[in-house]
């Protein structure tokens, strides 16, 4: 394998993406950055300090006065997030705080401060997966394999309201879709498939078939590589 290859997998919230790219990363050796937990963390953060998602300039002063630290390190159960030394791990999957996030999100200093953090985490290793909204078209545009990965809003909402009830997050599937479909359209202008992605909808697909088909694109890239 050539030095640094590096898969972006762009989509909605909730069409598979962090399962599809922690299994892919597992499975051939590399790190899997979840772009999205850095951004939850940034949330966290900008909660603590008491300011509202829509200052702007409040967002952007605070995070060059006193920049967070975000780490996601690899504990046994899967990847732990780390704000300014403190474990947020759970914390950043409430769904008042995917909310919060991507409000924060269209903040211009949110993303231009968390950039070069996942630039860095994309290099760090020989192998990398990340999964976001606008890795393939912003942060890494010459990935050499970019996957867009989606499926119905209903899908989704079906999906992560199993997730959070499997652990042990009560929640109703109306109102995992309600806030999916505010949060879709929030995250729209960002969400789009890179020119050249291979795009998979996994709507009508199991989880093993739409890991199967991302991997044979991979493979298929690298071999080319
Ligand atoms: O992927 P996840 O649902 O954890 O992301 C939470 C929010 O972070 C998204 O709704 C989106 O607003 C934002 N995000 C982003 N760009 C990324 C990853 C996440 O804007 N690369």
């Amino acid at each position: 394998m050539q030095k640094n290859f590096i898969v972006a997998i762009d989509g909605p919230s909730g069409a598979g993406k962090s399962t599809i790219a922690r299994r892919l990363a597992a499975h051939l050796g590399g790190v899997y950055v979840d772009t999205g937990a850095l951004y939850r963390a940034v949330a966290v953060y900008i909660k603590q300090r008491g300011v509202s998602p829509e200052n702007e300039a409040e967002i952007a002063r605070c995070l060059s006065a006193a920049p967070p630290a975000i780490e996601l390190r690899q504990g046994a159960d899967g990847q732990c997030v780390f704000l300014n030394g403190i474990e947020v791990t759970r914390e950043i999957r409430l769904p008042e705080l995917s909310t919060l996030t991507s409000k924060i999100a269209q903040s211009s200093a949110v993303r231009a401060f968390l950039l070069d953090a996942q630039r860095q985490a994309a290099r760090s290793a020989p192998f990398a997966v990340l999964d976001g909204r606008d890795i393939g078209t912003v942060v890494l545009p010459d990935a050499p394999v970019k996957i867009f990965l989606t499926a119905s809003a209903e899908a989704r909402a079906e999906r992560r309201t199993a997730e959070l009830l499997a652990q042990g997050v009560s929640v109703r599937y109306e109102d995992i879709l309600r806030d999916n479909i505010a949060r879709d359209k929030r995250d729209a202008v960002r969400t789009t498939a890179a020119p050249g992605a291979y795009i998979v909808d996994t709507s009508a697909l199991s989880f093993d078939e739409s890991f199967d088909k991302i991997l044979d694109e991979v493979l298929r890239v690298r071999e080319k590589e």
